[in-house]
């Protein structure tokens, strides 16, 4: 087995809207600060679900972050205070500049945990996430539970009509469905605009 891990380590979270990912970002932020690793927690600012100023999972917990515009902002801010990790919720909508800087991070000996969307409403990877895995030490798939069937869903489903790659929205736009629920819905609004 291994000596043991290095310090500068980059974890992707990532699955379909309510599967958990910041539920799970939470639970990794208090193990870091019970472990007293200065962390620095940032959002996009484009993400005004909820309160602009803390990550909010819908089971009812919430840890204060930064509300940031660019990779650039991030960056600035991590040269402020002596982080030794970072973590990110709704990476996906950070330009692909974030790849650079946490891979930089990394080798710097800071853990990085960003957490984000895999697939958009119509399971079409977010590159940057998919590049993320691509470069990360660990990546943990989570899933929901489809809405139509019950079944696990790696899917997150629009039932607005709207056909923006980003359309910020909760329950009042999205659901979590499994592949086949959600590939029926999209033929179904499909059907719905051709009559
Ligand atoms: P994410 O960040 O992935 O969108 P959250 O952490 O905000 O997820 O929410 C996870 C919580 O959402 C679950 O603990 C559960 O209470 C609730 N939830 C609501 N709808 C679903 C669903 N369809 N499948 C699973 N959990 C759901
Ligand atoms: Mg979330
Ligand atoms: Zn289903």
């Amino acid at each position: 087995m291994y000596r043991k891990y290095s310090s500068g380590i980059i974890e992707v979270v990532t699955g379909p809207m309510f599967s958990g990912k910041t539920e799970e970002l939470i639970k990794r932020i208090t193990v870091l600060s019970y472990s007293e690793i200065p962390t620095l927690i940032v959002k996009p600012v484009i993400d005004n679900r909820f309160s602009h100023n803390e990550i909010f999972s819908r089971n009812g917990r919430s840890i204060k972050c930064y509300s940031v515009d660019t990779v650039d902002d991030i960056k600035e801010l991590f040269r402020q205070q002596n982080y030794k990790a970072l973590v990110i919720d709704e990476a996906q909508f950070f330009d692909e500049s974030l790849i650079d800087f946490v891979e930089e991070l990394a080798v710097k000996g800071i853990r990085v945990i960003a957490c984000g969307l895999d697939q958009d409403f119509r399971r079409k990877p977010f590159k940057i996430i998919a590049n993320l895995m691509a470069i990360a030490d660990q990546v943990t798939k989570l899933k929901a539970v489809c809405l139509s069937c019950k079944n696990a869903a790696s899917c997150s489903f629009r039932t607005s009509l709207s056909q923006e790659t980003i359309e910020i929205g909760d329950t009042n736009k999205y659901e979590a469905r499994c592949r086949l629920c959600h590939q029926n819905g999209l033929n179904h609004q499909k059907n719905k605009k051709i009559s």
